[in-house]
């Protein structure tokens, strides 16, 4: 049986018979995989801490002939979302990382490794952990997550007309592109403000691991809330858990 190390976000776990758990996780190298930890669910488990959504770690695991399913040999974790709880209102955060992990497992592609989604998950730790600004940190990261599967509409050009997106934009009803107020005019839809397109810019030219120099009004913040909202939905055909989640907390 070939085993194999690797750094890896923990996507989320389920319970496997009476101890067991099957932790779903994506690796820098191989992308996503599905294991086996055993004795996960005994009291004193060796996994104990290690197995939380949004934890980077180093893994081991062996892979089986003919089998989906690899047994993990350990789980040491590096960071957790769980330090940053204390630092900006727990369940809120709570809630958002249970929403970036279940985003990354929609998209990650099962055993075929995606280096640019791991390295944005990795960063949205890090910024987790340095207290970040959730709701900054949440558009940025839904931005990125849609940019990457090239699902992000035209940020400088209106595709209506050609011209260019200074002023704001529209996202109409039912369709997934941002056009100029001209050609929106006879239509309802989503308002893109200039400066929730200031923000997209910028993000689009920021590295993850700068996302703190991004500002981000109240505002604009939830124009592209309703925005990215319309465009997951439409993508993943279907509302995540996590999202209900939010809402119920009323985040
Ligand atoms: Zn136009």
């Amino acid at each position: 049986m070939p085993v194999y190390t690797s750094e890896a976000l923990i996507l989320r776990t389920y319970k496997l018979g009476e101890a067991d758990r099957i932790v779903v996780f994506l690796t820098r190298d191989r992308g996503k995989k599905r294991g086996v930890a055993k004795g996960a669910r005994r009291a004193r488990s060796r996994y104990m801490g290690a197995l939380e959504p949004m934890t980077r770690a180093g893994v081991a695991y062996y892979e089986r002939e003919m089998r989906d399913l690899v047994r993990l040999n350990y789980v040491e974790p590096q960071r957790s979302p769980l330090s940053a709880i204390g630092l900006a209102g727990g369940a809120a955060v709570l809630g958002h990382v249970g929403y970036f992990a279940e985003l990354i497992d929609e998209w990650a592609p099962e055993a075929h490794a995606d280096e640019r989604l791991y390295r944005l998950g990795s960063a949205v730790i890090d910024a987790l952990a340095a207290g970040a600004p959730i709701e900054r940190l949440t558009r940025y990261f839904e931005y990125w997550i849609l940019r990457l599967q090239g699902v992000y509409p035209a940020l400088v050009v209106c595709p209506g007309c050609g011209g260019a997106l200074e002023a704001g934009a529209v996202m109409p009803p039912r369709e997934h592109t941002f056009l100029c107020r001209r050609c929106a005019s006879a239509s309802h839809g989503t308002n893109i403000s200039a400066e929730a397109l200031g923000f997209l810019r910028a993000a689009a030219r920021t590295a993850p691991e700068h996302m703190e120099t991004l500002d981000l009004e109240i505002r604009a913040a939830r124009e592209l809330e309703t925005a990215h909202r319309r465009l997951l939905n439409t993508h993943l055909e279907k509302e995540l858990k996590s999202v209900r989640v939010l809402r119920e907390m009323g985040k």
